[in-house]
């Protein structure tokens, strides 16, 4: 049985990522090349827990526990070393996973299972950089971590199947529901949140209703806990648009980005983040 978990990359979906191993009961190593993200991380779950303990969902003694299973590290080869299970959740940029990959390859044991956090990029191009492309799968995780119960799990082209069944023991034990899907471009969740957002766009733009009442309608007719345009604020104008804009050129014409969205995005309205997207902040 697995016992530890390293983590590589500690920024907004890593310390989460982190977090969930060691409630999970993992020995967790929390790699990340910044010496001030590691930090930030460690205070950033300090405060995960301490809040679980707030609520009644956890003792002092079992929060204490939890934190005692952390090591954040910044050297590659000591996080790796004899590790069983690695999951990647370095930024999104192919170049920097592949070298990442390839060094997780050199330095992990023949046995260790690599996952990828990645949101969009192809796991079967990141496994086909390796020598044993049968070790790796997608690991797809919601942010906030500690709230989205979610993991999609993503079978790259020569994913094997003790790869996934590896995977889904994690995430059972981290407290999440899995679901299995082969590798395709946005995932079910991304491709079915960008086809809505971008249909309400639509809407707007066409007069059919205002933006609050789209979101109204959705929230309490569909039972959606957020309106797409609330949501799409915080995402951001632009990474929705990327998004949308790599469904296109991979999926087809149904996904071409709403005319509005991307004058938004070009009228700086981007979103919570910068005070004004679809509402004003
Ligand atoms: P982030 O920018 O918050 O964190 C990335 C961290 O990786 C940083 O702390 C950075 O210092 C570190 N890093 C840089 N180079 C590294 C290297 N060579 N090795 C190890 N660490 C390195 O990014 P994030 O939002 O946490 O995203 C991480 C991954 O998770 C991406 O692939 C992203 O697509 C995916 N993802 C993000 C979300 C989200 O909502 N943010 C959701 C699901 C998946």
């Amino acid at each position: 049985m697995i016992s530890t978990l390293t983590v590589l990359g500690a920024g907004t979906m890593g310390h989460g990522i982190a977090h969930a191993a060691m409630a999970g009961g993992y020995e967790t190593r929390l790699y990340d090349v910044s010496p001030a993200a590691l930090e930030h991380a460690r205070s950033a779950i300090e405060g995960i827990v301490r809040t679980g303990v707030e609520l009644g969902k956890i003792s002092p003694d079992q929060a204490a526990a939890v934190m005692a299973r952390l090591r954040t590290m910044s050297e590659l080869g000591p996080a790796l070393d004899g590790a069983e299970f690695v999951i990647e959740a370095a930024p999104e940029r192919i170049d920097l996973k592949l070298d990442l990959l390839r060094d997780i390859e050199r330095l992990v044991p023949a046995g260790a299972v690599i996952a990828t956090n990645t949101s969009a990029l192809s796991i079967t191009e990141m496994a086909g950089a390796l020598r044993n492309p049968r070790r790796v799968a997608g690991m797809h995780f919601f942010n906030p971590v500690h709230k989205m119960k979610l993991v999609e799990i993503v079978q790259a082209l020569e994913s094997a199947p003790e790869t996934i069944a590896a995977i889904e023991e994690v995430a059972r034990r981290m407290g999440k529901e899995t679901v299995l899907v082969r590798e395709a471009p946005g995932f079910i969740t991304s491709r079915v949140n960008a086809m809505i957002g971008n249909e309400a766009f639509y809407m707007l733009q066409e007069g059919v209703a205002s933006a609050r009442d789209i979101d109204k309608a959705l929230k309490l007719g569909l039972n959606h806990p957020m309106g797409p345009f609330e949501l799409v604020d915080l995402v951001g104008l632009d990474t929705r648009l990327s998004v949308l804009e790599y469904l296109h050129r991979s999926l087809g014409e149904k996904y071409r980005p709403a005319p509005l969205l991307v004058q938004y995005v070009r009228a700086g309205r981007l979103g919570k983040k910068v005070g004004r997207g679809v509402y004003d902040y």
